[in-house]
């Protein structure tokens, strides 16, 4: 997807969207293999490598994109991104019961919100296919990342997040922002996993529709 289709896929479901160069952006670091691949979520978060990449629900984003619906798939899933040179996670937070269901794109996910992608009242023609959920709770998941060598973290507070940004800036990412939280969708990382930008982008923009109020993205580009 260009970053103009990704504009007009936004503005068609009610968004407000703006294409911004990197050079424009003084908050882009550079990922590292010790950072860890995590949830988009824009709370702040009880460990300290935040230098990996954003993908919706860490390595839920690689499993439900896959349409691995079972335990293995998700082991399976976690290996991969640690083989691609990031550290696996996925989280909880400090409020939801159980603790690991307050990951939102797991619980979207998990309880079915996700099979049809369309915006709120609106029609699916035309778009990706939805993601079919998990036969796993949200323990179990946690408990299979992390006996596959992945990490568990555990995010603090409300969610306040004001945007979403869509980083296409490979090997790019930016930190969680306490005082100015937002959602952070790295795209780049979708080719990189063989999945299909479009559908992954519309199961971004799906998840923060369900999720809260913000209609607005700066989609970064090289
Ligand atoms: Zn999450």
């Amino acid at each position: 997807m260009t970053p103009q289709e990704i504009v007009q896929a936004l503005e068609g479901r009610g968004w407000a969207a703006t294409i911004v160069s990197r050079s424009d952006v003084d908050d882009i670091l550079d990922v590292d293999s010790e950072g860890l691949m995590k949830c988009v979520d824009g709370r702040p978060s009880s460990h300290a490598a935040m230098n990996g990449p954003k993908t919706l629900g860490g390595v839920y984003a690689i499993a439900s994109m896959r349409g691995a619906r079972d335990l293995e798939g998700l082991t399976q899933a976690t290996r991969d991104v640690a083989a691609a040179g990031h550290v696996p996670s996925v989280h909880g937070d400090d409020h939801a019961q159980p603790p690991a269901m307050g990951c939102g794109y797991f619980k979207l996910w998990k309880t079915g919100k996700l099979a049809d992608l369309a915006p709120e009242g609106g029609s699916s023609e035309g778009l990706p296919p939805g993601l079919e959920p998990p036969r796993y709770s949200a323990e179990e998941g946690s408990e299979a990342v992390r006996a596959a060598g992945g990490e568990y973290e555990t995010l603090t507070g409300a969610h306040e997040e004001q945007e979403v940004i869509i980083n296409l800036v490979d090997s790019t990412t930016f930190a969680p922002n306490a005082d100015s939280q937002r959602f952070v969708v790295d795209a780049w990382v979708a080719e990189k996993f063989g999945v299909d930008p479009a559908r992954y982008l519309t199961a971004a923009a799906k998840t923060v529709e369900l999720l809260c109020e913000v209609r607005k993205a700066r989609i970064i580009v090289d």
